[in-house]
């Protein structure tokens, strides 16, 4: 990595990876969207937070914290602090594109999903998503929402319930649980 010197602390670590299979550069891929990704509890084995050895936990708490200030100030601090922007555009949803109400960023961390509001001020895609709502898909992993583990425990007749809360969500445009 190069040495790069940052008015404030950087939003990312550095991970110690030696992970076959990292890819460098061309870094437009998405993560995996839970909703669709819920075939398997398993899919990835991709560690919380972390692409090509980064990991951009540090940058997604400070999404999360400034959510309803204006995306122009948000938007210049976070590429200060960061190698590139491409971290803040997979649980930002950009504009026209889809919003997405949660974000998987590793195999059971999940995220809120941000947007760009009509007054360009970053905005929780559903602000009355909240930890409880969601259910351990197994039992054998920590799940977390925004960094805080989920409140209920695995449950199998309830294991499905994100993956049908989401879906409802994308049907009818609102969170029923
Ligand atoms: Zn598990």
């Amino acid at each position: 990595m190069n040495k790069r010197s940052f008015a404030k602390k950087p939003l990312y670590r550095q991970v110690n990876t030696r992970t076959h299979g990292v890819r460098h550069g061309g870094g437009h891929a998405r993560w995996d969207r839970n909703t669709k990704a819920a075939g398997s509890a398993h899919a990835s084995k991709m560690k919380s937070g972390v692409r090509h050895g980064l990991d951009y936990t540090p940058l997604y708490k400070f999404l999360l914290k400034k959510v309803g200030q204006p995306w122009s100030e948000v938007h210049s601090e976070a590429v200060s602090r960061l190698p590139d922007e491409d971290p803040i555009w997979y649980i930002v949803a950009s504009a026209g594109s889809v919003r997405e109400p949660i974000y998987r960023t590793g195999e059971s961390s999940y995220l809120s999903g941000l947007y760009l509001n009509e007054t360009a001020h970053l905005a929780l895609v559903v602000p009355s998503l909240s930890n409880n709502m969601l259910w351990p898909k197994c039992a054998c992993c920590t799940h977390s929402f925004n960094g805080t583990p989920f409140v209920n425990s695995f449950d199998p007749s309830r294991a499905d319930d994100m993956f049908r809360v989401l879906s409802e969500w994308h049907r009818t445009g609102a969170i029923r649980t």
